[in-house]
């Protein structure tokens, strides 16, 4: 009998006593089940929600140097001629320690249940600011940024489509997964210039012809873990609305801060 093997032995047990529901789906720490957004208090007091001044357009979290009414991205867009093709972001938290963890945990850590919290996180704060009988009539349609198939076979899950099913189901919106597809991989845009930002995504997004006729006309709200360059958003924006969307928004769990600080 060796110590890893009784190690192992003891965190079963551990799971016997405190299932992973009992865990704080940031830092791992045991907590109790009546810990708001199943975080323990540390991590809770460590989110950073926005609350304070955001950028008008994309919703991302102004610095308190930052003048303007929009961030360094929107501006740039706004001013050449070129806005961004969605209409409004949201966002609930700055992207730091704790989102990070949680995001890492549902998307590489094997946790589609963080994907229902998330969705709780969503619909709060859509809820707290529109209220939940104007956010049920704000959209017709809401989707999740899609995954490629390969990575979603690896996943097993797409992690934007377990917070946009929790989300709207909250919300009492209609939801379907199935609108926008990837046609093939992209690399990730961290490192990449706005000139290879733009070949990376163009063409990585197509509508399901089947879908079409819902959406002619219709306000979309799309669905994703993380907003950054936005790049990504606003080419699925972009062919929605050469589809007839009439509106397109987007909602995320957390979002970069702005590049001026
Ligand atoms: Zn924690
Ligand atoms: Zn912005």
């Amino acid at each position: 009998m060796n110590s890893s093997w009784l190690g192992k032995i003891g965190n079963e047990l551990l799971d016997l006593v405190y299932p992973p529901g009992l865990y704080c789906i940031s830092c791992g720490k045991i907590t109790d089940d009546s810990r708001t957004y199943r975080l323990c208090n540390d991590c809770m007091a460590s989110v950073n929600w926005i609350t304070d001044r955001r950028c008008a357009k994309c919703g991302r979290p102004l610095s308190p140097n930052d003048p303007g009414e929009t961030c360094f991205r929107c501006s740039v867009r706004e001013s050449s001629g070129s806005p961004q093709c969605f209409d409004k972001g949201h966002a609930c938290a700055g992207y730091g320690a704790v989102e990070q963890s949680v995001i890492f945990a549902l998307k590489y850590g094997s946790r589609p249940d963080i994907g229902d919290t998330l969705g709780e996180i969503l619909y709060d704060r859509m809820a707290s600011e529109y209220g939940e009988d104007v956010l049920a009539g704000m959209y017709d349609l809401v989707t999740p940024v899609p995954t490629h198939r390969d990575k979603q076979a690896v996943r097993g899950y797409n992690h934007a489509d377990l917070m946009g099913k929790s989300f709207a189901k909250r919300a009492g919106l209609r939801y379907d997964p199935e609108i926008v597809k990837r046609t093939r991989p992209t690399l990730p845009m961290k490192g990449l210039g706005p000139e290879a930002r733009m070949a990376n995504i163009q063409g990585a997004f197509d509508i399901r012809a089947r879908k079409l006729p819902l959406i002619a006309g219709a306000r979309i709200l799309l669905i994703d873990d993380i907003f950054t360059t936005g790049a990504t958003i606003d080419e699925i924006a972009r062919i929605l609305k050469d589809a007839g969307a009439s509106r397109v928004d987007f909602l995320a769990f957390a979002a970069a801060g702005d590049m001026i600080n």
